[in-house]
């Protein structure tokens, strides 16, 4: 059985899927989008992720393609289609197909919505975890408003390729005044040298991050309070612990910043242990 997508309402072989040429999506990356974990079938942090999607099409004034249980029903249907137990959902609403004019379309047209989802050997990322992975840093050079989890994706592309291409697994962007605000796909965190867990905080330019948002609470119930504090490279690079957070990652140790390691270059301890709670508690929550 071959992977199947779901376009404007139809379910259709991944291979053949398309949206309309003139789609905002394509010419203008008019359009949000979400990625959910999915661990067996299920749905982890389900919520945030909802709560999120809702929000960035409000900022943009986006019409919500359909509603939230009918919009559930789409993304069950696209799992047990493609028979995913473990891996990711992928979806994507944008403005909608409409003659090319960079002012909105005519109210009433309809927000196209793509939904897809693929498989994750978790397992093989459980090894990649317990080895850690390396970063590079990057000047972030995104617009204003990231918190809205937009499918303009060019300056995270440009610095993702920058990582691949440096053999590292992620790139830290780096703003102005030398302070890391996150990475390209994940949010960054660091153990500092006072031992205390640090991530930028959200009236910067970040992205909310849904994992973010559960780890701080975790962390909160284990009394390791987060100080939610921009950090430097330096103090990155100077750090007992580093890490990063996403969907797609879980809680992954960074073992080396620019091909300096952190600590003693292994994943440390609190980010172990931050990762196998955050593991578990996204496992029997999902839904
Ligand atoms: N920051 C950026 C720029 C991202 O693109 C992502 C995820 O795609 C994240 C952070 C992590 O967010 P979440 O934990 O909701 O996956």
């Amino acid at each position: 059985m071959g992977r199947i997508a779901y376009v404007n309402g139809r379910y259709q072989p991944h291979g053949e899927a398309a949206v309309h040429v003139e789609d905002r999506g394509f010419q203008f990356a008019d359009g949000v989008y979400e990625v959910w974990a999915v661990m067996g079938g299920r749905l982890s942090d389900a919520e945030g992720h909802f709560e999120r999607l809702a929000r960035s099409l409000r900022e943009l004034r986006i019409p919500e393609p359909m509603s939230r249980g009918a919009l559930t029903l789409v993304l069950r249907e696209v799992l047990r289609r493609n028979r995913v137990r473990d891996g990711l959902l992928y979806l994507q609403v944008t403005r909608g197909a409409a003659p090319r004019d960079h002012a909105f379309p005519d109210a009433g047209t309809p927000p196209t919505l793509v939904v897809t989802a693929k498989p994750l050997d978790y397992a093989a990322l459980e090894a990649k975890a317990q080895r850690g992975v390396a970063v590079i840093t990057q000047p972030d050079q995104r617009w204003g408003r990231c918190d809205i989890k937009t499918v303009g994706l060019l300056p995270n592309v440009l610095a993702k390729q920058a990582a691949k291409e440096a053999g590292a697994y992620e790139a830290w962007l780096v703003d102005r005044d030398g302070l890391v605000t996150e990475g390209s796909s994940t949010n960054a965190w660091i153990v500092d040298a006072n031992g205390r867990l640090r991530t930028r905080d959200t009236g910067a330019n970040i992205l909310r991050g849904v994992t973010r948002n559960t780890l701080i609470g975790l962390a909160e119930e284990l009394q390791m309070p987060v100080e939610e504090r921009p950090f430097t490279v330096t103090e990155a690079k100077s750090a007992r612990e580093a890490f990063l957070t996403a969907a797609s990652a879980f809680v992954t140790p960074v073992v080396s910043i620019d091909g300096e390691p952190i600590g003693d270059g292994a994943p440390g301890p609190v980010t172990r242990r931050l990762r196998a709670l955050y593991v578990e508690s996204a496992r029997s929550q999902a839904v």
